[in-house]
């Protein structure tokens, strides 16, 4: 009998395109089989990089529930409105963590004179903080960690770096790693990984190569299980996300802006969003309120 070496065995799968408020988009993350990768549940790249005329991003104040919603743009400038009364700009190598807990209610523009391009991905919240008050957080700079061959700039969490690792100064509520990596030369970079950890590669620029899994923008990689590292090779310059976390052990629900976990939790959202209550708050600026459609499970057939 032969026995073979243990082969790594990472998937690329394509994302759709939709549309957010107007602004095309292309979703990764849910994606075909898989709806999380740790409590990262929701992957959008706004902005795709082939549009001719990319379109501003205008999405008007809408309520969200159970997440954090974490900001990071590739090109242009975004205005954050929310009802905590935060106005906040918001350019590329900056963070926004808006963390709904109970309820929040945001806005979010785009400067209409410059390419708009980013990424917008949420985070399930745990038991522990899904119920508590909103909160907002921006971050002008993060910290880098210099890798063989490339740069991680941390947006949440740190890289399984030794004991001591480099860790974001953003809130994290289960354990998290997002950053975003950039090749510095044409070397392969090693990104270290926590074994425990679920993790994924989303491209942000051209083409990349996980070993010999090869994806380009649009595509999501889901690495392996129980690695302990990965390599990507990509040219000089190009830009990735590494994304990861423990495995969600609650079964999380999702529907329209909000992450609950019964359907009863989210009708009871929705009708406080509809009713304008107190939960979500007033946002202020220039956008029109976006009504919540009605949940498949209270229409009735027949
Ligand atoms: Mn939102």
């Amino acid at each position: 009998m032969t026995v073979h070496p243990e082969r790594a065995d990472h998937e690329v799968i394509a994302g759709r395109p939709a549309s957010v408020g107007g602004l095309d988009i292309v979703r990764v993350l849910p994606t075909r089989g898989r709806r999380t990768v740790g409590a990262w549940c929701f992957v959008d790249l706004m902005g795709p990089d082939d549009a001719i005329r990319p379109d501003p991003m205008e999405v008007g104040p809408h309520p969200h529930t159970g997440l954090s919603t974490v900001t990071w743009l590739l090109a242009g400038e975004a205005l954050h409105h929310d009802s905590l009364g935060t106005e906040q700009p918001l350019r590329p190598g900056q963070l926004n963590l808006m963390t709904a807990g109970h309820g929040i209610a945001h806005a979010e523009l785009s400067r209409p004179d410059e390419r708009f391009r980013g990424v917008q991905l949420w985070v399930a919240l745990p038991e522990t903080t899904r119920h508590d008050a909103p909160a907002f957080e921006h971050y002008a700079e993060l910290p880098e960690v210099a890798l063989g061959g490339g740069v991680a700039r941390l947006l949440v969490g740190g890289l399984a770096d030794g004991d001591d690792p480099v860790t974001s100064p953003a809130r994290a509520d289960s354990p998290l790693i997002g950053a975003e990596v950039t090749a510095v030369d044409d070397g392969v970079v090693d990104l270290p990984l926590r074994s425990s950890f679920e993790h994924c590669v989303v491209p942000l620029d051209g083409e990349l190569a996980v070993v010999d899994t090869v994806a380009s923008v649009g595509d999501i990689v889901l690495v392996a299980p129980e690695q302990q590292d990965v390599q990507v090779a990509a040219r000089p310059g190009d830009r990735w996300l590494l994304l990861g976390g423990e495995p969600l052990t609650d079964e999380i629900r999702m529907w329209w802006n909000f992450v609950a976990r019964t359907n009863e939790e989210i009708s009871e959202a929705r009708r406080a969003w509809q009713a304008r209550d107190d939960r979500f708050g007033e946002v202020a600026g220039p956008l029109a309120r976006i009504d919540a459609p009605s949940p498949p499970w209270e229409r009735r057939t027949g």
